[in-house]
């Protein structure tokens, strides 16, 4: 059975049984908060995105929240879903249209315009991470409010190795998060000329499968009826089961490329086979933003049905949003569907290593541990405590968990002597060290490589 992803839930707090207060606020529908539990997930994300984006060269760039809804009128397309249906537009007291955001690249675009980085050595690359907007029905997979990361080669040329180096980018970050098995749909749109061509055949076919009768579920559905005027590719993304047979039947962008898009499809597809990864061609698959040209993709996890990850060429962006011609690639990750997958199929996140445990017994020890513990800090030396659980058993159980190579432990004794004691957790050996003398003595001891195996502490009964 294919793995649904479900609603976000938080694994954090329990859900209240009693009946809920009237009139209490709760997160708006379709948006919701991420919580200290779920936090490792996302911290991890972040930083897997940071090491996948600098290791192949994308820098940072984060765009504000709000932008002028015109842009995204002009560059997602007017007649698209996100815009016509899903963008939350607002007047400001100043009399601004603005728009939340409803995806990055348009504002990349902007940026990249508005502070002339086609001075840059070129292309320009870029990455994002942030939340987006959008006003759709909320569903699994499918929120109002959701994160997303992406990958952008802006400018120089068109180059298809360009296509493949987005292609590559997106599938290592999502396979250092340990999810396995992608498979990427690729496909191309080709250019204004011989798209155009293309839509004009796709037209007469869809018009000659408009039902005659006008009886549900004969020929195509309705939306598809509205489609071949307002945007003839949208019919290849067309879901109900009855317009799937004729989908099928339907012309294919693939034989009507000009040569031009065709050399770059064919390129694209060449640095593709060269690298270990797995694709798939789709004639069928377009995109649901106007800005798109040749490649598109994207990109499934096995036995998921939603895309992690889609993109494209945008070499036309810059001159719809009143500039220039921009040959530009990029693409977008959805981060809550990552981690749904994630924790769908069960990837555990790798464990935070504490170095060093602090352990006090009795309430003296307890007293003095704060100073204690500062030293450490001050020293930078990642130090752990569990000063709110007084029984050892508890504490050793913490600083188990916590894989932490040493463990220093504070009792009464210590605390008159000013000692404290150093336990190895890789060896067991310990030793009584003075206070005074205690950063210095586990600062030496970090820096020793210790090939012991790590030794299972078990709390004592
Ligand atoms: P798009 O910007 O539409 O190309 O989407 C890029 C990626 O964002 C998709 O592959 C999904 O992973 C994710 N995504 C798109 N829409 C949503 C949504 N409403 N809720 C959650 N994730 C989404």
């Amino acid at each position: 059975m294919t793995p649904k992803i479900s609603k976000p839930q938080s694994t954090d707090v329990p859900r209240e049984r009693s009946k809920k207060p009237k009139f209490i606020f709760q997160a708006p529908k379709g948006m919701h908060d991420l919580l200290p539990l779920d936090q490792p997930w996302w911290e991890r994300i972040r930083r897997v995105l940071t090491d996948v984006a600098e290791f192949y060269n994308f820098t940072r760039i984060d765009t504000p929240i709000l932008e002028d809804a015109a842009l995204f009128e002009r560059g997602v397309g007017a007649g698209t879903d996100i815009v016509e249906k899903e963008m939350y537009v607002l007047k400001t007291k100043g009399g601004d249209r603005l728009a939340l955001r409803p995806e990055f690249t348009a504002s990349i675009i902007r940026a990249y315009l508005e502070h002339g980085m086609s001075r840059l050595p070129q292309p320009t690359k870029l990455y994002y991470f942030g939340p987006v907007f959008r006003h759709e029905n909320p569903q699994a997979g499918r929120y109002r409010q959701f994160y997303q990361a992406g990958f952008e080669i802006v400018g120089g040329e068109s180059d298809p190795v360009y296509d493949a180096q987005v292609i590559l980018t997106t599938c290592r970050f999502i396979e250092e998060l340990k999810i396995k098995n992608l498979t990427v749909q690729v496909n191309t749109i080709g250019c204004k000329v011989c798209r155009q061509n293309y839509k004009r055949k796709l037209q007469l076919y869809y018009r000659s499968k408009i039902s005659s009768s006008g009886k549900k579920g004969e020929g195509i559905c309705k939306d598809c009826e509205r489609r071949i005027e307002t945007n003839p590719l949208r019919l290849l993304d067309c879901k109900t089961p009855s317009c799937q047979p004729i989908k099928e039947q339907a012309p294919s962008i693939l034989d009507h490329l000009c040569t031009t898009c065709n050399n770059h499809f064919k390129q694209v597809l060449e640095f593709l086979d060269e690298i270990p990864l797995a694709y798939t061609l789709n004639p069928r698959l377009v995109r649901g933003l106007d800005y798109y040209n040749r490649t598109v993709f994207e990109v499934f996890a096995e036995g998921f049905d939603v895309a992690l990850a889609g993109g494209g060429r945008y070499d036309y962006l810059g001159e719809m949003i009143g500039s220039r011609v921009i040959p530009a690639v990029g693409s977008s990750l959805g981060i809550e569907r990552l981690i749904e997958v994630m924790k769908t199929v069960q990837i555990p996140l790798p464990r935070h290593k504490g170095k060093v445990f602090f352990v006090h017994i009795g309430e003296l020890a307890r007293k003095k541990s704060l100073p204690i513990i500062e030293e450490f800090r001050k020293a930078e030396i990642d130090i752990q405590e569990a000063l709110g659980k007084d029984s050892l058993r508890a504490q050793l159980k913490v600083a188990n968990d916590k894989h932490s190579p040493i463990a220093l432990i504070f009792g009464q004794r210590e605390a008159f002597e000013e000692s404290i004691i150093v336990r190895d957790m890789r060896t067991g050996v310990q030793e009584s060290v003075p206070i005074v003398k205690i950063v210095e003595e586990v600062k030496r001891r970090l820096s020793m490589k210790v090939d012991a195996t790590p030794l299972k502490v078990a709390p004592k009964k």
